[in-house]
């Protein structure tokens, strides 16, 4: 997969190593000094951040379950047909992801992406949901994505390919760009804004892969439902195994408590 790089971007990863003993590392989120082990994070926030991961969730629309529940479904999810044949999720958007997603989304910090894919490989290591075979980017409409200059889902989709060793490939096109998402008032109207908005531009072929969804934020599923759907129009001999997907954060308004 061709990668576009942003020339600053590619100087700050080539900052000599000596720089390192006058500019030491600091935490993405805190700003406190760390050490080159530590992976960009201080301890605090890298246990926040484990604490959710480990948090019981639903694996059909990422909302938070209770500390008791079993790994599954939640109660909505449990006898509903879903597009999507799960949903691995880091954590939430009420702890210290949000912070980071946002740096990277609209400070235009796109290396975070190295940051915080690791933290998507543990989520599905720790899920344990069977085999992936292709990793497919959630696409930006080329207009927004010129505008910001990269599209997040790439670049954790890059990351990720590179931990895992699986291909990653944009897959998909937006037809057309559409509203944000953030500023639909309901989940009808997210669903309604990116119904059919996803295409194949090329044939494709899938057929009976384990494909994996690749996003920053899930937050009412509208986006990745939508995604899941170019492939779910395939013919049925062209068709994937499982569409599944994998997010840094779901927008959850269920507080895990702090340990
Ligand atoms: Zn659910």
């Amino acid at each position: 997969m061709n990668k576009p790089r942003l020339l600053s971007a590619n100087l700050r990863q080539l900052r000599p190593q000596p720089l390192a003993a006058f500019f030491p590392p600091t935490c993405w989120a805190t700003g406190e000094s760390i050490a080159p082990s530590d992976h960009g994070l201080c301890t605090e926030i890298q246990r926040q951040i484990r604490q959710q991961l480990l948090w019981p969730y639903c694996h059909g629309c990422g909302s938070t379950l209770g500390p008791f529940a079993a790994r599954g479904s939640c109660r909505n999810c449990a006898h509903r047909k879903l597009g999507l044949d799960r949903i691995i999720r880091v954590g939430t958007l009420n702890g210290p992801l949000s912070r980071l997603i946002h740096s990277m989304k609209f400070a235009r910090h796109w290396a975070l992406a190295g940051i915080l894919a690791p933290w998507m490989a543990e989520a599905l290591h720790h899920a344990a949901l069977g085999p992936v075979d292709q990793l497919v980017p959630v696409p930006l409409h080329w207009f927004r994505q010129w505008r910001r200059g990269f599209n997040q889902a790439f670049e954790l989709g890059w990351e990720l390919s590179g931990i895992l060793d699986k291909p990653c490939d944009d897959l998909l096109r937006r037809k057309h760009a559409t509203k944000a998402q953030t500023a639909m008032q309901s989940a009808t109207a997210r669903r309604d804004n990116v119904r059919g908005v996803f295409v194949l531009p090329r044939q494709v072929n899938v057929a009976g892969l384990h494909l994996w969804l690749v996003d920053d934020v899930c937050t009412t599923g509208a986006t990745l439902h939508a995604a899941a759907t170019a492939f779910r129009k395939l013919p049925t001999a062209l068709q994937p195994a499982s569409i599944s997907a994998v997010v840094l954060a779901v927008a959850d308004s269920t507080l895990i408590p702090d340990a």
